[in-house]
């Protein structure tokens, strides 16, 4: 890039934070990040949300049809078990958030693997093992 070609992009950028309203910047710079409840929606249903005086809980499922072996990368829709995990989210205003996670276990569909029977994986959502959220 030249040296005037340089010099206009700077002035342009310049002038735009100038000219559009900050309202509208901030808007548009967090138009990705928009909060939402669930740590990641696309691939979290909330099946049902109960209070009480000092706590929240979120009872929460998976959407996705099928999940992916660890170990071979296999995808299998078939469904081996279901199992709670309990998982701490960012607290509400002080008061602790707990989410219900209603997660599945799959048979790999792969007869090579040696991986029969695999956990499926939330990396958006929680850690293998882990008692939080990832955000
Ligand atoms: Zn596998």
């Amino acid at each position: 890039m030249s040296y005037l070609a340089a010099l206009l992009a700077i002035s342009i950028r310049y002038w735009y934070a100038f000219l559009v309203p900050e309202e509208e910047m901030e808007g548009h710079q967090h138009a990705m990040a928009k909060p939402t409840l669930l740590p990641d929606p696309t691939c979290l249903h909330l099946k049902l949300l109960d209070a009480s005086d000092t706590a929240i809980t979120a009872v929460v499922t998976t959407t996705s049809e099928e999940a992916e072996c660890p170990l071979c990368h296999g995808r299998s829709a078939r469904i081996h078990s279901r199992y709670t995990r309990a998982v701490a989210d960012l607290p509400w205003m002080g008061c602790a958030v707990h989410l219900e996670l209603h997660v599945r276990r799959f048979f790999c569909s792969n007869p090579e693997c040696e991986c029969q029977i695999f956990t499926e994986r939330l990396p958006t959502v929680v850690a293998p093992y882990a008692r939080r959220t990832t955000r």
